[in-house]
């Protein structure tokens, strides 16, 4: 903390911001609602939250400058956004990646978010909608876990290449606090039946010997920027976010699991759209985002994952259960698995406004088959990328 300060004093005020000193704000700009930081063992997360989406938005990057205190730093301008002088102080960060943050004017209809940094070594950004925010997740060569593999290429982070990787499954029990997710048949709440599932999923993964992180343990509101962040600081090598799903229309029943991907298929859109917390028109921008950046390495993982724990769940729960209807694997773009970085799945265990699958998902001895049945499917998984270690007992 105290570091952090000290650092702070030492950091030139944004040379642009006095040109905001004494000025009105011109009309018909939106404005930063908040900004928001979260650091963890691999990458900081910023997140600047507006009233209103940036039309162009690109970060770039500005060297250390010889003579000067001048750290290097990443900037991000954002057109038609008002600040003034309200960070100009910048916010302090002091992790061993950023500096601190500093937000200011840059002209009149442009404000500019600074980032400076002690170490780097690339950086990604998101734009995210409703509410509107820029997220930058800056990667520095902070540490691994301390039994990790060193890091690698960035492009080859997260991914389960190295025996043994796949230990540590992040459980995402979808919504939850002020955000009740989809309401089904006698108002059963999809929060609720997805914090209970993970709470019945989680023993069943640690007797497999996997390590398990959620992402929340109560009735609590925690965005989904906040999930991943979780998820990759906890160093997770799995990520499993749980649901259930609704539909208009109530003889619809079944299970599917989604791995991130274009989707064109208007079901999908409509799913991911729901989990999203989105209006369906917006999932566009955000096919657009995974289309620019998507690593594909992760998205086939992803889709292994999907594909054996799908098979787990339809094949146990069919051979105990009278009609269980298999939707299949399906490609969505979803934001929770966008933001994590590492083999990502969403299940959408069963329908809440499906008479029957309401009534299986409210019987704790469903979820718990439920629960089996996904930690095979994961265990299998486990077995899939780590062939030697598991069967040939190498030590
Ligand atoms: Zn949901």
């Amino acid at each position: 903390m105290s570091r952090g300060r000290r650092a702070l004093r030492r950091l030139p005020v944004l040379a642009v911001a006095a040109l905001s000193l004494g000025v009105q704000r011109p009309p018909g700009l939106g404005d930063v609602r908040e900004v928001r930081h979260w650091s963890y063992p691999d990458y900081t997360r910023v997140v600047v939250e507006l009233s209103r989406p940036v039309a162009e938005a690109e970060v770039r990057r500005l060297g250390s400058d010889a003579g000067s205190d001048r750290p290097e730093r990443l900037y991000l301008d954002m057109p038609g956004i008002w600040v003034g002088r309200r960070y100009a102080d910048g916010i302090p960060v002091g992790d061993g990646l950023l500096r601190g943050v500093r937000l200011g004017q840059n002209t009149l209809r442009k404000a500019r978010v600074v980032i400076d940094l002690e170490n780097f070594d690339h950086y990604r950004f998101l734009r995210l909608s409703e509410p509107d925010r820029l997220v930058i997740d800056v990667f520095g060569a902070r540490h691994r876990k301390p039994d990790g593999p060193a890091p690698g290429p960035p492009s080859a982070r997260g991914l389960p290449q190295v025996a043994g990787l796949a230990d540590t499954v992040v459980l995402d029990p979808g919504h939850g606090g002020r955000d009740p997710g989809a309401i089904g048949v006698g108002g059963l709440r999809e929060k609720d039946v997805t914090l209970r599932l993970a709470r019945i999923l989680r023993p069943r993964l640690e007797a497999r010997g996997f390590a398990v992180v959620l992402t929340r343990n109560h009735d609590e509101t925690v965005d989904l920027e906040e999930r991943t962040a979780i998820a990759e600081g906890a160093g997770g090598d799995l990520f499993v976010s749980l649901h259930m799903n609704a539909a208009p229309r109530r003889d619809v029943r079944g299970i599917e699991t989604y791995y991130l991907d274009e989707s064109a298929e208007r079901q999908s859109l409509r799913v991911a759209a729901r989990e999203n917390g989105t209006s369906p028109s917006k999932v566009d921008a955000l096919q657009r985002t995974i289309t620019e950046l998507y690593l594909s390495e992760v998205s086939n993982e992803s889709a292994a994952l999907a594909n054996l724990v799908q098979t787990e769940m339809v094949r146990g729960l069919a051979a105990r259960y009278a009609r269980v209807d298999d939707l299949g694997v399906k490609k969505g773009p979803f934001y929770v698995l966008f933001l994590a970085h590492m083999p990502s799945i969403l299940i959408e265990v069963g329908f809440l406004t499906h008479r029957e699958e309401a009534r299986r998902l409210r019987d704790d001895a469903y979820l718990e088959l439920v629960a089996e049945r996904i930690a095979a499917g994961v265990e299998r998984y486990r077995e899939r990328v780590t062939p030697v270690m598991a069967r040939g007992g190498a030590s």
